[in-house]
């Protein structure tokens, strides 16, 4: 499906920490946060060992708690909404964009006037918080619409947390994914477009949020504790040298990485726009940089997504239905009671998406192997 960017200098970054006694919190993991101020001009970038954990340091650093509400996406991988779940925080899902996939703007700002409309079935009204901030999500590495998003929640006094784990490197209006709300989060997990094994960063301008944030990475230990002074509840989200080492040689190439990617999106592109029954993503006027992570196209409603899946599969073609609807997820069901039918736009994205192989190591021969496939598979599909 995927495959990391890796050369010889990545491996080597790794061998010269493993040569060295200190593995943990140093010169690696600093050199890898300031390559993410110098890209993204973000005053403070602090390095965790997920996504998911950078996402629910910003939860905290939000001041999010049990029971208040945040409004996000339903169309997005998992830890989006976990990362609030952990915190017994309400996601309040609004459907999406049927062209980008990602959260409508409008019907966020609908959520913000009209809350009730949007509490899920199954809520315990007693345990009920404030509504506290927006969590939106750089879907599939294209920046959402952010200076509407941003307009809602400083009419409302919101706060903004950015999910860019898809869209490292992308652009809205020329400024960086990550650095469009309050609170921005980047993750590099293998199939992202940098990786570190796994890895995430977070970047903010926001002072008193990166002490504290650095101190919840670090077992909640603020600047001039001890080692075994902690004023906080804090975790262990501290990222190693050898993932930060390897993160920041590929940082050092990142517009190479991301240019490679492009090259195998436009070669997908010009075949598969030429083949009826299949949509390729859409980019918005906004997007001044996409930063390809998965390459989804969507299938006509009248063919079989999954029949297709299996004919590609059985073809040595790997590919993933994506994204699976957060909100029909078993425990999302059984917590807040949502049903199949809540969020449509959502539900059609997901049954009719496909992710194909894609990485910036792709050839042009590879990306031609699949798309004959997928057009051999749907004329026969289409004769049936
Ligand atoms: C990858 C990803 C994350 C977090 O990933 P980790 O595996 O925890 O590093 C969060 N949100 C989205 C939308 C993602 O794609």
């Amino acid at each position: 499906m995927s495959s990391p960017d890796l050369n010889d200098a990545d491996r080597q970054a790794v061998i010269n920490v493993i040569n060295t006694p200190i593995l943990s919190m140093g010169k690696y993991t600093a050199d890898f946060e300031k390559s993410f101020c110098d890209l993204t001009g973000a005053k403070h970038a602090i390095a965790v060992n997920s996504g998911t954990a950078g996402l629910h340091l910003c939860v905290r650093a939000a001041g999010i708690g049990a029971g208040d509400l945040v409004i996000t996406t339903p169309f997005s991988f998992v830890a989006s909404s976990n990362a609030l779940l952990f915190e017994n925080a309400i996601p309040i899902f609004v459907d999406i964009d049927p062209k980008t996939g990602n959260i409508d703007p409008e019907l966020v700002a609908d959520a913000a006037r009209n809350i009730e409309k949007y509490l899920p079935q199954r809520f315990d009204y007693a345990q009920r918080g404030k509504l506290k901030a927006i969590l939106p999500v750089d879907v599939f590495g294209q920046p959402a619409d952010m200076d509407a998003i941003n307009a809602v929640a400083k009419e409302h006094g919101l706060a903004v947390i950015e999910d860019s784990c898809e869209a490292l490197g992308a652009t809205y209006k020329g400024r960086h994914a990550g650095t469009l709300g309050e609170f921005g989060v980047f993750a590099f997990y293998p199939n992202k477009q940098i990786t570190t094994g796994e890895g995430g960063v977070i970047v903010t301008s926001d002072d008193k949020a990166a002490h504290f944030m650095r101190a919840l990475r670090n077992q909640g230990r603020a600047p001039g504790d001890t080692w075994l002074q902690h004023t906080y509840l804090g975790y262990n989200y501290r990222i190693d040298e050898m993932s930060a080492a390897m993160g920041a040689s590929q940082m050092s190439r990142l517009d190479e990485i991301l240019s490679k990617r492009e090259q195998v999106a436009a070669w997908y592109e010009s075949r598969l726009k030429a083949i009826a029954g299949v949509e390729i993503p859409f980019i918005e006027s906004f997007t001044t940089r996409t930063s390809w992570f998965v390459y989804v196209i969507r299938f006509d409603k009248k063919i079989n997504r999954d029949e297709m899946a299996q004919k590609l599969e059985a073809r040595g073609i790997p590919v993933r239905p994506y994204f699976l609807p957060i909100h029909l997820q078993p425990y999302m069901v059984e917590r807040f009671g949502w049903r199949e039918g809540d969020f449509p736009v959502t539900e059609d994205l997901g049954r009719r998406g496909l992710a194909i192989p894609f990485s910036g190591v792709m050839t042009e021969e590879q990306v031609d192997y699949v798309c004959n496939i997928i057009r051999e598979e749907l004329t026969l599909n289409v004769k049936r």
